[in-house]
């Protein structure tokens, strides 16, 4: 068994405490992973004061040099790319395919990023004194903590760490404990692109410890937080509280809305990805489906065809669509929202339980599940379930369906499958989402784009693509007379 240490000052460590603990795999509980440090306040110090005494010197060899170290962080990720694909499909669940997928989504974030460093930024403002030279550009927060869940452990880490890194931050990460074995296999990575002393660092531990330590500590300048809402809130309160800069994206409960005049075969395969894939532990997960009266009853019976067909299993084994949910907790979590659906008067119409026949005993697998006949006000069409159920509710009009798509708290994913483009324009402008999407599933997202949600789902702040760059720098405005 494995036992990964922390990264500190360039060196990896063992915590100050010396305990570890194990990552379990959710296919099979028996399997553990890999030990991760136990770290404590005095670790996460550390990490902070080798992060704040290395950023200076990272903050000075420019944008370029730091572009080459994020070249090489890429190509070193690449060639590792199915041992940690491999290990993230064992660690949280997610299919071998899917997890391939998302650690190819990691190395084009850091050949992305790795561009940037050449990209301008600043802009020469016209000033009314015509002896001067007014302009703006950009500095580095300083330190930045990172907090990730486990449900992406390879892309939101490095979608993250990668803007922080090119702009010329130093960075403490402290990974998801679910998935923080993942987490150290790509810091091996970006460790081996040859980054300075100090300016990559690495904690694992719990949150209440390390997330929160991040999150009030002095000398952190900026926290970039994905989580779920309760938690965000909290450190965002905290960061707050002591003037530190901060960026939280959280839950969602994403819709589609399938329009009458819809390609009825597009929307439900879009709605069984974006909603399934992953055992619906996205963000960016489909969990309502808004459908028209007219076509009901057909866009119900194809779905429910296509949702008979999939296979749950082992995420490894070749032929499976959808993995385990990512722990005994989750499933739980997925298993009470699934009871409440019923007492509140929903009609369970597949799925609905554990899945322990053919050897997944050991495993936290559950069936996908359909509800029909949800209306607005019950639990499964309000609150986050992060996991692969689908509730349908039937529309009578456009404006209906909208109206019903946004009574939700949340604002992060929203999709639509219509031929019609009134209700094309009418979903974009009325939407109350930051991600769009018109015949496309509710779950893809490109790296170059920016991204975020709106209401609860998130700070309010984008990330990605060139919106990165608005929270891990500030602007700074020059005025120079000669
Ligand atoms: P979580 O429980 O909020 O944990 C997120 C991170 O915060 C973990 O690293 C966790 O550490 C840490 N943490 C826990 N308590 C903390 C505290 N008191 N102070 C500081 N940090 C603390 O979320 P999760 O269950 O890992 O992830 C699922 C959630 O993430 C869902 O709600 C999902 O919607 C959301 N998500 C949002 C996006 C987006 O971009 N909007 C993307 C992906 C996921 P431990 O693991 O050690 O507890
Ligand atoms: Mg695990």
């Amino acid at each position: 068994m494995t036992t990964y240490k922390n990264l500190i000052n360039g060196e990896w460590v063992d915590g100050a405490a010396g305990e570890t603990t194990g990552s379990i795999n959710p296919a099979n509980a028996d399997d553990n992973v890999g030990n991760v440090q136990k770290s404590t306040k005095e670790d996460l110090d550390k990490a902070v004061q080798a992060a704040k005494q290395a950023q200076k010197e990272w903050q000075k060899i420019g944008g370029p040099a730091r572009g080459n170290i994020l070249h090489k962080a890429a190509d070193a990720l690449e060639k590792r790319v199915d041992e940690v694909a491999e290990m993230m499909t064992r660690e949280m669940g997610k299919t071998f395919p899917e997890a391939k997928g998302e650690t190819m989504r990691g190395v084009a974030i850091l050949r992305y990023y790795a561009g940037e460093g050449m990209r301008k930024v600043g802009d020469v403002i016209p000033s009314t004194d015509k002896d001067a030279l007014m302009f703006t550009t950009r500095a580095p927060l300083g330190v930045v903590g990172v907090i990730t869940p486990w449900n992406f452990p390879v892309a939101i880490p490095i979608w993250k760490m990668a803007p922080a890194l090119a702009y010329g931050n130093a960075v403490v990460l402290k990974p998801a404990s679910e998935a923080a074995v993942t987490a150290a296999k790509v810091v091996e990575c970006l460790e081996e692109a040859g980054f300075p002393a100090g300016v990559l660092n690495f904690v694992t531990g719990s949150g209440s410890v390390i997330g929160q330590g991040l999150a009030d500590h002095p000398d952190v300048a900026g926290i970039t937080f994905t989580g779920s809402d309760t938690v965000g809130k909290q450190v965002g309160q905290s960061a707050l509280a002591r003037g530190g800069k901060y960026q939280l994206e959280m839950g969602g409960k994403n819709p589609v809305i399938v329009a009458k005049d819809a390609d009825l075969d597009l929307a439900v395969d879009a709605t069984i990805s974006g909603g399934l894939k992953s055992t619906g532990q996205k963000c960016t997960a489909t969990s309502r489906v808004i459908v028209a009266e007219e076509i009901y009853d057909e866009f119900k019976e194809k779905l429910l065809d296509k949702v008979k067909d999939i296979s749950v299993g082992d995420g490894m084994k070749e032929g499976i669509w959808m993995g385990p949910c990512s722990s005994e907790g989750q499933l739980n979590t997925v298993l009470s929202y699934i009871e409440k659906g019923k007492s509140e008067g929903a009609e369970l119409v597949y799925g609905g339980s554990r899945v322990t026949e053919d050897g997944l005993d050991k495993g936290f697998f559950v069936q996908p599940t359909v509800f029909d006949g949800v209306t607005t006000d019950m639990a499964i069409a309000q609150e986050e379930i992060f996991g692969p159920v689908l509730a349908l509710m039937k529309t009578s009009s456009m404006e209906d369906a909208i109206k019903l798509a946004n009574d939700v708290e949340f604002g992060l994913s929203a999709s639509i499958f219509t031929t019609n483009i009134q209700n094309m324009l009418s979903f974009i402008d009325d939407m109350e989402a930051g991600l769009v999407r018109v015949n496309a599933e509710s779950a893809g997202v490109e790296l170059q784009a920016p991204f975020g949600g709106m209401k609860k789902s998130s700070s309010h702040s984008r990330e990605q693509g060139e919106a990165a760059i608005e929270f891990f720098t500030s602007i700074k405005t020059v005025f120079v007379k000669g």
